[in-house]
């Protein structure tokens, strides 16, 4: 989303070693990977490993209602058969519940969120909508619960300015997250931390300093960009990948039955979706070994390559 002035130039402060790189791939077990989690899975990981990095795994299975039972097996089973390796032990949100209950403690303690007593038809009703439609929160409890109302969620209170970021390859970006999405929730009213939440204490808490992800979630980097600087966590560098749609232009997912990788034939799956990284793949490579394609894959990843568009048709 494109702000309009230019911002002022912001002093270079002292070079310090930059971390280690950290990447991660963080799929939601609400059904099994596809090829648009693939092309997710690949390229974080080869970026990952051309910067001699970490590759980590986290489950988002924070949102327990949307979770399938099973599916958290599957995508295990799924990215071993695709020969994905990552690092270190497998982090699981929802046994990170207290981490992000003393995140949003702290962020009530410093009067950066609230609770907030409205309901959906409440906040549908007040009319404000952001540009993809869905409804702004107007603002109701921002000073205080109104009497005799209980919380029903919590809220992180959002500004007037605009963040900016260049994201490696969609380009430069600007949010002005307070007027786009308004104050965003931190705990839904069925007691579920929000994804924006989970997301940026894990990123801090597991030392990522790289997130490759699909363009879906482009939208979402404000958020997660002032959600970061309120907590005092560092900003991991973005990189938001095309998201694969069908020939109708809807976006390859669960919802719109994308079929599931099939662990029995995993060259051909990544063969294709190094082509729709950009990277050009040799023809013959589908008919050559997984390890061989990895090999291949290893040898020749640029980023740079990745087309600069937020969706492409699989
Ligand atoms: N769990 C999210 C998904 O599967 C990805 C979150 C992220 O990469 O930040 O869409």
């Amino acid at each position: 989303m494109p702000c309009s002035a230019e911002p002022p130039p912001t002093p270079t402060p002292e070079a310090a070693p930059a971390p280690a790189y950290a990447g991660r791939f963080a799929p939601s077990p609400t059904g099994p990977l596809h090829l648009g989690s693939l092309v997710a899975a690949l390229a974080s990981c080869l970026e990952a490993r051309a910067h001699q990095g970490r590759w980590l795994l986290r489950m988002e299975d924070v949102d327990a209602p949307r979770t399938r039972p099973g599916a958290a097996r599957t995508i295990l089973a799924q990215l071993e058969a695709f020969g994905f390796a990552w690092d270190g032990e497998l982090v699981w949100q929802s046994q990170r519940l207290d981490a992000y209950r003393a995140a949003l403690e702290a962020l009530l303690e410093a009067g950066a969120a609230y609770p907030c007593a409205c309901t959906r038809r409440e906040i549908a009703d007040s009319a404000l909508l952001a540009p993809d439609g869905s409804h702004r929160y107007p603002g109701t409890c921002r000073a205080g619960l109104p009497p005799g109302r209980p919380a029903r969620a919590w809220r992180c209170r959002t500004g007037a300015g605009q963040l900016r970021w260049t994201d490696a390859i969609q380009g430069p970006q600007c949010e002005e997250v307070g007027q786009i999405v308004g104050d965003f929730v931190l705990l839904r009213a069925d007691g579920q931390f929000a994804y924006q939440l989970a997301v940026v204490v894990d990123d801090a808490w597991q030392g990522v300093t790289h997130v490759v992800r699909g363009a879906d979630l482009l939208d979402s980097t404000g958020r997660q960009l002032h959600l970061q600087h309120l907590l005092g966590a560092p900003h991991p560098a973005y990189a938001h990948l095309p998201v694969l749609t069908n020939a109708a232009g809807e976006k390859l997912s669960k919802q719109t039955l994308a079929a599931p990788l099939d662990p029995a034939a995993p060259a051909r799956a990544l063969v294709h979706a190094l082509g729709l990284l950009g990277q050009a793949p040799p023809d013959g490579l589908a008919r050559a070994a997984p390890a061989e394609i990895w090999a291949w894959a290893e040898a020749h990843w640029q980023l740079s390559r990745v087309p600069r568009q937020r969706s492409i048709v699989a």
